[in-house]
């Protein structure tokens, strides 16, 4: 068992006034759940969180990095808040440290009988006495002993500030429907739409058997990787051929994903709506591909009327996208190369200028598409993604 404690510090969530309690709540239940299978305990103290008597540290720290709404988190040693109890811990980090060095003591405890200048020359002091060759440099050290004096009567002493993911903690900005593809674009949407808090459920349309079965559990591995950031995850998985074959059969080639786009904004739409979120979130980044221009962005766009859809994606390079991605570790999963139903049917041209109007008439040759809509959403496939 390990003495340390990890103090856990909040991004935003001092900004929002009288729902600091709601936020604070989802924030610790959040916590609890990424922390769910290793060894430890947790606790409210003064409103800051920790988690002590614990075994894996690195473990604890990887896991509170992916949690949205931790600002900051420092492995902190406890001790009495007694000054020559202080003097004895930060002696412990002297002899791994060089270079320069300050302490910053914190007393939230006014009526303790040294002020804060003192307890750092103290505590500096007793940093010297073990390794002559520090220099102590009060306005640009390399490296700060925190010592937090708190009213409880113990005091926290700390070196590093751990810097965690920030954001808002998912599930306070309410519920949105990720559309997934197997690309690298989608997954970041939905760690960059967690971030700001949002509680993701991801629809994803497969072509089977245009599409194999490896390209569908490439989503599924995907969405195992986002879990980390976005908690418990339901995929919901959507027949699409029969949809795709009639576009197909019925509508001009180069229209053939624009007409798929719709569709798809068609029944996310809907599932979005039965499942109680909000808006819809996608990874297109402007320009990027023929069905991105902002014709086709206008064109799909036009199908969703009850909810905005959020493209976190749309200014950012590839290669910006491609940097979020290693460091969330999508990376390697969504490069594998099983194809998406976007695919399948793929004009040698398709329209980089599409028109409503013209998307209208097109779909109108299909007849009455209500029916195949309906036959997609009663045929999906829920899975529950958690974390392994
Ligand atoms: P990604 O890398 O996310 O696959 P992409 O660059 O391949 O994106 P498109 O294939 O044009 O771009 O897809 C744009 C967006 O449409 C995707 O980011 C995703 O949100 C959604 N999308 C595409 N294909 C599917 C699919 N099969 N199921 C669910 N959503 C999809
Ligand atoms: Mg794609």
């Amino acid at each position: 068992m390990n003495d340390n404690i990890i103090i856990i510090r909040y991004g935003e969530l001092h900004l929002k006034g009288k729902n600091r309690g709601f936020f604070e709540k989802m924030l610790i239940d959040n916590i609890r759940k990424a922390l769910e299978g290793v060894e430890c305990k947790t606790r409210f103290n003064r409103s800051r969180y920790e988690v002590f008597d614990y075994t894996d540290e690195i473990e604890i720290i990887e896991r509170l990095k992916k949690v949205f709404g931790i600002h900051s988190i420092s492995v902190a040693k406890k001790c009495a808040a007694d000054i020559d109890a202080i003097c004895e811990v930060v002696k412990g980090y002297a002899s791994e440290m060089s270079g320069t060095f300050k302490v910053n003591t914190n007393r939230a405890d006014k009526r303790y009988p040294f002020t804060s200048v003192e307890v750092s020359a103290k505590a500096g002091g007793a940093i010297l006495s073990v390794n002559h060759k520090l220099g102590v440099d009060v306005h640009n050290p390399q490296i700060i002993i925190n010592v937090d004096i708190r009213e409880d009567g113990c005091a926290y002493i700390f070196k590093d500030k751990i810097a965690c993911a920030g954001g808002m903690p998912v599930g306070t900005a309410g519920k949105g429907m990720l559309l997934l593809s197997g690309g690298l674009d989608s997954p970041v949407a939905a760690y960059m739409m967690a971030k700001r808090g949002l509680k993701l459920t991801a629809i994803h349309f497969h072509s089977y058997p245009y599409t194999s079965e490896m390209a569908k559990q490439k989503v599924i591995d995907l969405a195992r990787i986002l879990v980390d950031y976005t908690g418990p995850m339901d995929l919901i998985c959507i027949p699409f051929t029969k949809i795709q074959e009639e576009i197909h059969k019925y509508c001009e080639s180069n229209y053939m994903i624009t007409i798929v786009r719709r569709f798809m904004m068609r029944i996310a739409e809907r599932v979005a709506k039965l499942n109680n979120c909000g808006c819809l979130v996608n990874g297109e980044s402007l320009a990027q591909v023929a069905s991105q221009t902002l014709h086709s962005i206008t064109v799909t766009n036009d199908i969703v009327k009850s909810m905005p859809i959020f493209r976190p994606c749309i200014g950012m390079d590839k290669q910006e996208i491609i940097e979020i991605s290693y460091k969330i570790k999508t990376y390697e999963t969504s490069i594998l190369p099983y194809e998406d139903c976007c695919t399948v049917f793929l004009p040698d041209s398709p329209v980089t200028r599409p028109t409503i109007i013209k998307a209208e008439i097109e779909e109108r040759k299909m007849g009455d598409f209500e029916p195949l809509i309906k036959e997609a959403i009663e045929n999906r496939e829920i899975i529950h993604i958690e974390k392994i």
